[in-house]
């Protein structure tokens, strides 16, 4: 078996702990499409994704990513090339996922919202061969997008696309592998799959990071799909399960949960898009047994046509933000059991346990996933416990909770402790119901603004705000929003008169920088307030502007 080589960017698991985690039958040792295929076969029949635009069983499923693993085969790419997925909840995206696997190919999971500023620095950074858009997109032409990208970055060589007309540029992955036969297209993926190393990367996530620019994580063939099997045995799941999904499916939450999730254990995914008026009659049509709302589809549960849904449903996850207790009400009016989800691409995850009393399900995210998580509640910056109860940072470590982020020997030498442990950046306590701890999250350390799931990095944004002539000095803050949680507001520092809103908007519009990225209100100050060591003291910013929007919210209503 061969590993790709990777010259020291990749933090493997040591090996003693990788050997323990198979002993203890965590981990398997196929890569991701070989454990896909094993499923396929016993659940050949079952319908393995169903989206408003078709629907596949697994066995047609398997077929067909089979043929378009061998097409990109024949397109001369390589096992461990890196594949970027621009593409929305469709069900070719499914196709293409499973055929970039089978030949070896890594997905790199960026999003349909990105534009110049960041494909063009995940390209270089992960050295992607090629681009896989999706045509017909609202509002934006994304293979024209991709065709600008391919001229400017050389090495992003492969244009491919789904749901494009056969006259239109690049590859359409309906045309990959069709002519050849599908015993062909099976040996080739064979062949493929039998060379990989199950702690190889399989998947390229991105993080919103804890400092500057955004980073890289590489989750590997055995450790990702054993988090998406923990993921399906914590809810119960089994061939029965229909699991709705309608966030980004190229996300980690979307692989894991969504994707993932259900295919190791033989599930369906009901596939749609975060548009409520069209998820929800498709979710209820097929009889959707499981669905996870993130924070900004909250409100779905208000709707009337949540009620149909409600008949087939018997769990719902939150994720994303506190759960208010109408909400949580409304869920038990419905008669459905609902429980929460923390999660992050780098891999740790908190789940309610299926039995977890009721005040748990309400305030707390539960306890780690597997039972060979480990985790601790540091005081920020030291590596001293707080006791149960107090509010720290969340550091840990476990079978699917990354060793470090990719190409980035610096950075992780901050980012886990002396022990090993991830410094999430995310600040929790310690909730004790009987002998169980479950944590809750409290906030976070980290500079990111979490924008109804997108996270925005604010070091990342204020170097782009600061590229502007009349700008002098940045800090981009959250500020609360009903909807979506936060949204960002930037202070700003000018020269001369003040710009618009849209004045700095189209500034870095101009930098090619993605919509959910551009603050949505502007402050203007005379001088950035400042902490005792002469930090920008944003955390009084913050707190602030949380109180004017409050301020404004009272005087509306
Ligand atoms: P991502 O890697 O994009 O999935 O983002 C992970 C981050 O989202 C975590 O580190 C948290 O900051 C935040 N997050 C995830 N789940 C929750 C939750 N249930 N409540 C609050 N924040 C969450």
């Amino acid at each position: 078996m061969g590993r790709i080589e990777w010259s020291g960017r990749v933090v493997p698991f040591p090996q003693d702990v990788a050997a323990a985690y198979r002993t203890e039958g965590l981990w398997g040792t196929l890569p991701i499409a070989a454990e896909f295929r094993a499923v396929a076969e016993k659940h050949a029949a079952r319908n393995a994704v169903v989206t408003s635009d078709g629907r596949l069983t697994y066995a047609e499923l398997d077929e067909w990513s089979d043929q378009v693993a061998a097409g990109m085969v024949e397109l001369g790419l390589e096992p461990g090339d890196r594949v970027l997925f621009q593409v929305t909840n469709r069900l070719l995206t499914v196709v293409a996922w499973y055929g970039v696997l089978k030949a070896g190919l890594i997905p790199v999971c960026t999003l349909a919202v990105h534009r110049a500023h960041e494909i063009g620095t995940i390209a270089e950074r992960t050295g992607a061969v090629a681009h896989l858009v999706e045509s017909g997109t609202r509002g934006f032409d994304l293979v024209a997008f991709a065709e600008e990208q391919r001229a400017e970055h050389p090495r992003l060589r492969h244009l491919l696309t789904i749901g494009a007309s056969p006259e239109s540029t690049g590859t359409r992955i309906e045309d990959l592998g069709q002519h050849l036969h599908p015993d062909d297209a099976r040996e080739i993926v064979d062949a493929i799959q039998a060379e990989i190393d199950p702690d190889d990367v399989a998947v390229f996530q991105l993080s919103g990071g804890t400092t500057g620019v955004p980073k890289v994580i590489p989750r590997l063939h055995a450790e990702y799909w054993y988090n998406a099997r923990a993921y399906a045995e914590a809810w119960g799941w089994d061939e029965t399960t229909r699991n709705g999904h309608l966030i980004p499916l190229i996300h980690n939450a979307g692989i894991v949960c969504g994707l993932h999730g259900p295919h190791s254990v033989g599930g369906s995914l009901i596939l749609a898009t975060p548009d409520l008026s069209e998820a929800l009659p498709l979710l209820a049509a097929s009889r959707v047994t499981d669905v996870l709302l993130g924070h900004g589809h909250y409100n779905a549960v208000r709707l009337p046509e949540f009620d149909q849904l409600a008949a087939s449903l018997r769990t719902v996850v939150l994720s994303g933000a506190k759960v208010p207790l109408p909400l949580f009400e409304r869920l038990e009016e419905l008669g459905v059991w609902s429980g929460q989800l923390f999660g992050m691409g780098e891999g740790f995850f908190a789940v309610t346990p299926l039995d977890a009393p009721r005040e748990a399900r309400l305030t707390t995210v539960g306890a780690g996933l597997s039972p060979a998580d480990a985790f601790e509640v540091l005081t920020p910056g030291t590596e001293e416990p707080v006791a149960d109860g107090e509010v720290g940072e969340l550091c840990c470590a476990g079978p699917y909770t990354l060793r470090g982020y990719f190409d980035a020997a610096d950075h992780n030498r901050g980012a886990f402790t002396s022990t090993g442990l991830y410094r999430t950046g995310d600040l929790v306590s310690v909730q004790t119901f009987g002998a169980d701890r479950f944590l809750s999250v409290e906030g976070r350390l980290k500079d990111v603004i979490n924008r109804g799931g997108e996270k925005i990095n604010a070091e990342e944004v204020e170097v782009l705000l600061l590229r502007h002539p009349d700008i002098i000095n940045a800090a981009v803050v959250a500020m609360p929003d009903e909807r979506l949680g936060e949204r960002s507001c930037a202070y700003l520092v000018g020269r001369g008169d003040p710009l618009s809103l849209p004045d700095v908007q189209r500034h870095l519009e101009g930098l090619g920088v993605a919509k959910f990225k551009w603050p949505e209100r502007l402050e203007w100050i005379d001088e950035m307030p400042k902490t005792a060591v002469g930090k920008i003291d944003k955390k009084r910013l913050h707190a602030q502007i949380a109180t004017r929007v409050e301020d404004e919210r009272r005087a509306l209503a």
